[in-house]
């Protein structure tokens, strides 16, 4: 009897001690969307500032469309070379390695296409054909030459947009790690990533929209640190004469990709690899991307067809909505 009051006592201590952790929640605006850190074990404010903190320094150097950053400088320096920090020459050597390897559906060097179609503006156009085709001459991963002193772009016009929230939450996970921080669940408008387990022992759970309405096709269960990044058409688009434009395009014709899917969602350890493979997988449609991902066998995915249907690839667990 004493022994079962004790053990009772025990697993109420513990259960006292396991909330009695306060998570911590800090949010910031950069990459053009709002950042949400939630600490939930191990964790103080100051350290979600710091990861906050980390977003920003990333991204004036990864920015294209931020005067200065080093992406800015590659893309103004012709056959010039600019000398490079560690984590954009990571970003580029791992961007151009998910470009090869999906036969181009990722493409890093599509700024002067992506930069015509301007979902920001009050009245967006349409580009003309004409348009699409002079953008096009700045296309070319090839261009890329990564030197011992730095990068030439010999012309190409880099956008790291397709890869920035993936490579940037990577690397405030590590800020969060390096400062002791157990438990953590980052949101970078959608691209989701944990950090360690969740303090109550049971899976995280992340749940994936219906790129057709409001609800979400279902949800993922997940253990440990994961990156979950989804690509689909109904994040940025505009509407014109009852057309809808998305911002997510074809590398070879410079037009919002249509290959089937309504939405992409990638699985994996990095986040860069996870937001490039969720790219490419939507531009390059269910049975190529079957094949991309087979490229990466650390990580997973979940198609959304046209039709709603939705089919895993890999190792996930995945239960639909009802
Ligand atoms: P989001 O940033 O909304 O999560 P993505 O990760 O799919 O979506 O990235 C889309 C952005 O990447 C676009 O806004 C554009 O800047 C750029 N982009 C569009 N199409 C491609 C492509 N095929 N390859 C590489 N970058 C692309
Ligand atoms: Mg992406």
């Amino acid at each position: 009897m004493k022994r079962r009051a004790l053990a009772a006592l025990l697993a109420a201590l513990l259960l006292l001690c396991g909330c009695a952790e306060k998570p911590v929640t800090a949010q910031s605006f950069a990459l053009d969307t709002v950042l949400t850190v939630n600490l939930l074990s191990g964790g103080t404010a100051e350290d979600a500032e710091a990861a906050l903190a980390r977003a920003d320094a990333c991204e004036a150097l990864l920015s294209a469309h931020r005067e200065g950053s080093e992406i800015d400088a590659l893309n103004k320096s012709g056959e010039g070379t600019v000398p490079l920090s560690d984590l954009t020459r990571f970003v580029l050597e791992e961007a151009l390695y998910i470009g090869r390897e999906s036969g181009g559906a990722l493409d890093i060097t599509l700024l002067a296409v992506s930069d015509l179609w301007d979902y920001k503006s009050e009245d967006p156009q349409v580009p003309s054909e004409e348009a699409l085709r002079e953008a096009l001459v700045h296309k070319g991963m090839e261009r890329i030459e990564l030197t011992a002193e730095g990068a030439c772009a010999h012309g190409a016009q880099i956008d790291l947009g397709a890869v920035a929230k993936g490579a940037v939450g990577d690397e405030m996970v590590k800020t969060l790690q390096t400062r002791g921080v157990r438990s953590a669940l980052l949101d970078l408008g959608g691209s989701i990533f944990t950090l360690g387990d969740k303090p109550d022992g049971t899976p995280w759970t992340v749940a994936i929209d219906d790129p057709a309405g409001e609800g979400f096709v279902g949800t993922l269960a997940l253990r440990g640190s994961w990156s979950v990044s989804t690509s689909s058409g109904a994040q940025r688009y505009f509407e014109k004469d009852g057309v809808r434009y998305h911002h997510i395009l074809d590398p070879g014709t410079g037009w919002p990709a249509q290959s089937g899917l309504i939405s992409a969602t990638v699985i994996a350890p990095s986040g860069l690899v996870a937001d490039g493979l969720s790219t490419a997988l939507f531009v390059a449609g269910e049975e190529e991307g079957e094949r991309i991902l087979s490229r990466f066998p650390e990580a997973a995915a979940v198609l959304v067809r046209q039709d709603g249907s939705v089919r895993t690839l890999g190792d996930v667990d995945f239960t639909p909505a009802d």
